[in-house]
């Protein structure tokens, strides 16, 4: 089975910015509409996210580590996902964020309330939140009025963060935002090890000129991203987890689980193929200018 992979809208910046909103209105309003069932990736690894963000649960043997907290709007969604797979959210003792924007963080100030988990993201991207707090596109989102969730530990490249049976290697992977992460971890079956990669950010919205004008971002980021792709080409992953669903196809790859009894996110080439089509796409914004 051969997968293609998504990155948005290929158009000028002002018609991505004017047409972002509407898009998801219906999202933000009826958010319940867009809940899926969580479900097993492979052995302690987890899908808990929604249809239009990641979040990814790994079972340390020794408390839960959640990847990405969603928008704002969907805490009770995501801790809806997490009993349905069978664990209990008090248990989550990390949040990892994979850069610092709304749709990301978004329900991790509530999560953190709630189960006392530390919450790690790339020290690159909260220096820059830091610095101006619009960066975070907070007003694109369902919550504006909410807080920034500020980091309890700063991630940088190279670190890793360690519990349990787990160790996650954080690779700085800039492009979509200067301090996107990557990480990479070993999962388990109990039998078979296996290595997941996370690719932490792919849209192409740092790849614009006047997006990093307008948010007095670094101009290069179209080139930085080129070299983060370069970069991650020399990780193995046996299990390329997606930021979105649509960039990976977690939904489809779900659907043709179910139909065929096959594992389709146990796939040694997805990791390059990803990358390739997602160094194709770099290059058609640049090639146009945009
Ligand atoms: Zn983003």
């Amino acid at each position: 089975m051969k997968w293609d992979y998504h990155f948005g809208v290929n158009k000028p910046y002002q018609e991505v910015e004017d047409g972002f909103v509407p898009a998801l209105r219906d999202f933000y309003e009826n958010p319940d509409n867009y809940a899926i069932a969580p479900f097993q990736i492979f052995g302690n690894l987890w899908y808990v996210g929604d249809q239009k963000v990641t979040s990814h649960l790994i079972d340390t043997g020794d408390g839960l580590i959640l990847f990405d907290t969603g928008y704002g709007h969907t805490t009770h969604m995501m801790l809806s996902s997490i009993r349905g797979a069978g664990f209990d959210p008090m248990d989550i003792k990390i949040i990892i964020h994979s850069h610092g924007h709304f749709d990301h963080f978004g329900s991790g100030e509530e999560l953190r309330k709630l189960t006392g988990a530390k919450v790690y993201m790339s020290g690159v991207d909260t220096r820059l939140l830091r610095e101006k707090e619009e960066r975070a596109l907070m007003a694109w989102g369902p919550c504006p009025d909410d807080p920034i969730c500020w980091p309890d530990v700063l991630i940088e490249d190279g670190d890793h963060v360690v519990l349990g049976n787990t160790d996650i290697h954080c690779v700085l992977s800039a492009g979509h935002t200067a301090g996107t992460m990557s990480y990479f971890f070993d999962v388990t079956d109990g039998q078979k090890v296996l290595r997941a990669g996370y690719f932490g950010g792919t849209g192409m919205l740092g790849v614009y000129q006047a997006f990093c004008k307008k948010f007095d971002l670094p101009l290069d980021l179209c080139q930085q991203m080129k070299q983060t792709i370069q970069k991650l080409r020399g990780y193995k992953v046996d299990i390329m987890l997606g930021n979105h669903p649509a960039q990976n196809r977690t939904l489809e790859k779900r659907a043709y689980m179910l139909e065929s009894g096959e594992n389709p996110f146990l796939d040694s080439n997805a990791w390059i193929e990803f990358l390739t089509a997602l160094e194709e796409r770099r290059q058609d914004f640049e090639d146009k200018g945009y």
